[in-house]
């Protein structure tokens, strides 16, 4: 199996054979046993009781655990003849799991790392991976710290995925597969910066790449990624019957940590996608939304992956909330994806009986929804193109969220106005080819709304002729106001603060202004300042604006995503909403009576012939330094009407059975009641 280049138009590695027509066995309801233990835990498992063991999952309306065969501390768990056992432990310990698990009737996948291993960088220092400057690649690490230093949370050295380490792994991850048979892998860690060890280096000559060209580099080291992860899947026996997961490689867009863009897509190595992300500590409950949406259009079934943690993996002694968990795995099935949490086995290898209390509850209140999720996909005529930056997509996704429109991440290429009914373009797109792509949306009758930077790579002539900008440029003030007018009036009669400035758009006679753009006084410097903040608005306006429609289509030349992302300002929230609104008169689903905090989804199911329609609500708060679930408060007479454009032949509620309330609207919509929403409340619509 040989991976290609990239393809120039889609970005993914094409590779033989990958495409699995079944789909893999996995659980609803996992849980990821973490067991990371250095040599200085002593003797290991030596509480370990099988029956105990897999009794506490079950007892927890757990259906697949992932079991370590081995850590990040390099350690095998089970009697390898290739790989270094932990020096504690006397008994094959991943083999009596994954034997009692099985009897239990559990699903049992095979938990493997990659380039985190410190016991075979250790032994073997050549295997490390390397900056430029021939530098041990580390994570969160200080090369220069004295061994009583204390030591930063997920601090690990990198280890380069090829020459003798690759064949290393490949040889220990075919003994697992041959004397286990798991029923997958999951292959941690695969990610790290570009690397330039000697068989790297010799590799990047060879095909005569730059050291010093970033480009080519990255490039290179998705290669390099690609060979190893398709070596790794054939060492695992990957294929329609035994699920692969190779982590890292489901994120959207590149990370500090290293993470590849999915735009390299290492994706397609997966048979199924985990999606890692731990709320409370990783930037709160909106980001798996968004990524749900964004992998949702590739096709493939989505795994949620959480923890337990109060904060993020390795916590001994961390515990969310019951409420915080329950909410979490509602919303994961919300999203259209399976559900895992993530715990950590303690040294003596008898489960915390208070995490699988906590985790029981809240998978035994999900427990009927099995099979709500398989083949579910957003629908939705509203539309979001990825852009380049995290930032404005996710601030745009939040707003749209807390307005309960639903919205799919779909690549340009793939807009129809028929299925589309407009699109946003919320900051540079990741292809100058968008553009095209988006020129024949409208040609056919799509409406586009574009934010700030969204057209800052936009030909000239396609700026003139699809959106009525003649000229453009960015500007360099520190900020300036928006003065709203026409159909945004009704935002506010002050002069409004923008935290960034806008785009200096010169338009088209025939365009229409809907506010225009105020300079400040003056820039806050050493030399002239104002106050404790931002100098004041010019009187009169500048003849730039702030938001202009051109035909269907309405531009906003300011970073209105990232702005309330990171600011929060009602202004731009609500400038968000209405200008979605206006160019999306007709959602797929409108929604009444339940406050920004809600999150609604729609999924369709085409196999089981049903939509349906999640409502959630609970009340997410900043605590010190992770975001908990507090309040969870009912809320009443929430009413969702949605447009689905086919007949509806029952309502009802999957988690009671009994039918739901709705009527049918003059227009063909359906508007679905909701009595009381604590928490979670579904509307399955039968077709
Ligand atoms: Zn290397």
């Amino acid at each position: 199996m040989t991976p290609s280049h990239p393809q120039a138009d889609s970005g993914t590695w094409s590779v033989d054979g990958l495409a699995l027509t079944t789909r893999p066995r996995i659980g609803q309801r996992q849980i990821h046993l973490d067991f990371h233990t250095p040599a200085e835990a002593g003797r290991i498992g030596d509480q370990f009781n099988a029956a105990e063991f897999a009794g506490t999952f079950t007892d927890a309306a757990v259906d697949h655990v992932n079991l370590f065969a081995k850590c990040h501390h390099g350690w095998s768990y089970y009697p390898t003849e290739l790989g270094q056992v932990h020096p504690g432990l006397d008994f094959d310990l991943f083999g009596q799991q994954v034997e009692a698990c099985r009897e239990a009737g559990l699903i049992v996948g095979a938990y493997y790392t990659i380039a985190w291993s410190a016991e075979d960088v250790r032994r073997h220092p050549e295997w490390a991976g390397l900056d430029r400057n021939g530098a041990p690649q580390l994570f969160h690490m200080d090369a220069d710290a004295d061994p009583s230093d204390p030591r930063p949370i997920v601090s690990w050295e990198f280890l380069c995925p090829s020459g003798p380490y690759l064949d290393a792994m490949v040889a220990e991850v075919e003994e697992i597969a041959e004397r286990y048979e798991p029923d997958g892998f999951f292959f941690d860690i695969c990610f790290a910066p570009p690397c330039f060890c000697r068989t790297c280096s010799d590799g990047m000559a060879e095909l005569g790449i730059d050291r010093d060209d970033d480009v080519a580099t990255l490039a290179y080291s998705n290669e390099r990624w690609a060979n190893a992860l398709a070596a790794l899947r054939v060492a695992g026996g990957v294929s329609e019957s035994r699920w692969g997961s190779f982590n890292g490689t489901t994120r959207i867009y590149g990370n500090d940590e290293h993470a590849p863009a999915a735009t390299s897509g290492l994706h397609v190595f997966n048979t199924h996608l985990d999606l890692e992300d731990l709320p409370t500590t990783w930037g709160g409950y909106d980001k798996l939304p968004l990524r749900a949406r964004y992998f949702h259009t590739l096709g493939y079934d989505l795994l949620a992956i959480s923890g337990k943690f109060h904060t993020t993996w390795g916590e001994f002694g961390g515990y969310k909330s019951q409420r915080a968990l329950e909410y979490e795995v509602r919303a994961m099935i919300a999203n259209g994806a399976r559900c895992n949490m993530g715990d950590q086995l303690h040294p003596n290898g008898v489960l915390d009986s208070q995490t699988y209390e906590l985790v029981g509850s809240a998978y035994q209140a999900v427990e009927m929804m099995r099979g709500h999720v398989d083949g579910a996909r957003p629908i939705s005529n509203l539309a979001l193109c990825v852009s380049v930056s995290e930032d404005d997509d996710q601030g745009v996704a939040r707003a749209l969220l807390e307005q309960h429109r639903e919205f799919v991440v779909v690549p340009a290429s793939r807009l129809d106005p028929s299925e589309h009914q407009a699109v946003v373009l919320a900051a540079a797109p990741t292809s100058v080819d968008v553009y095209e792509s988006l020129a024949r949306y409208a040609a056919d009758g799509g409406r586009i709304l574009a934010l700030g930077d969204a057209l800052s790579e936009c030909p000239p002539d396609l700026a003139s002729s699809l959106l009525g900008i003649t000229a453009s440029q960015p500007s360099t003030a520190d900020g300036d106001f928006t003065a709203f007018g026409g159909e945004l009036g009704h935002l506010g009669a002050g002069l409004a603060y923008n935290y960034e400035p806008g785009w200096r758009h010169t338009l088209h006679p025939s365009a229409d202004s809907l506010g225009l753009i105020h300079e400040a006084f003056f820039d806050r410097t050493y030399g002239q300042y104002f106050s404790h903040q931002n100098a004041p608005p010019l009187v009169d306006p500048t003849s730039f604006a702030a938001v202009h429609r051109y035909n269907d289509h309405l531009v906003s030349a300011h970073p209105l995503g990232r702005l309330y992302l990171r600011h929060g300002a009602e202004v731009h929230r609500s400038l968000i909403w209405s200008l979605v609104e206006m160019i999306n008169p007709e959602p797929t689903i409108s929604v009444h009576n339940l406050p920004p905090g809600g999150r609604v989804t729609v999924l369709h199911q085409p196999e089981q012939s049903r939509t349906l329609v999640h409502v959630l609500y609970a009340t997410v708060v900043a605590r010190g330094e992770a975001v908990i679930i507090d309040d969870v408060v009912p809320v009443s007479d929430v009413k969702a009407t949605v447009r689905l454009g086919h007949q509806v032949t029952s309502v009802v509620d999957p988690l009671s059975g009994r039918e739901r309330p709705h009527e049918s609207e003059a227009d063909g919509s359906l508007t679905i009641h909701f009595p009381t929403v604590e928490m979670h409340a579904v509307a399955e619509l039968r077709h």
